[in-house]
């Protein structure tokens, strides 16, 4: 059977890679990429969302960060700039994930392969710990 590609599909996929352009580097949920489309009057169903991320995902163009089973996915359209790295920190306390961009945790994954021989998958790394709302 041959796999059809309709018009529709790929204007969707056209503006789910321009909305993830318009965030320069920065992380999205499927959710957050529904709610979006519903603001702007033209909702796109949360499955073809994470169709089209995939086959964003499988074309390089879109990076995946698998977080854990209760946060799910986070993703990003990979730039040329290498400085827009987001890491992960999830709070044990409240559950929330927070990004930050962080030149010392940018050069672990180097430091780890040349002076320990490991290297960090960092699209599956998440720091665990108490966000500051969450510390006693
Ligand atoms: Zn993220
Ligand atoms: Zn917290």
């Amino acid at each position: 059977m041959m796999k059809r590609i309709s018009k529709y599909n790929t204007k969707q996929r056209k503006a789910i890679s321009s909305y993830l352009i318009s965030l320069q580097g920065k992380h999205t949920t499927a959710a957050q990429i529904a709610s979006y489309f519903k603001s702007t009057g033209s909702p796109i169903g949360i499955a073809t969302i994470y169709r089209q991320l995939d086959t964003l995902v499988q074309d390089g163009r879109v990076a995946k960060f698998t977080l854990d089973g209760v946060s799910g996915a986070c993703y990003q359209y990979i730039s040329e700039d290498p400085k827009s790295n987001e890491t992960h920190l999830r709070c044990e306390k409240c559950g929330a994930v927070l990004h930050i961009q962080c030149e010392l945790v940018d050069s672990l994954p180097q430091h780890m392969y040349e002076e320990h021989g490991f290297r960090i998958n960092t699209m599956k790394t998440v720091f665990y710990g108490k966000c500051s709302n969450c510390m006693d």
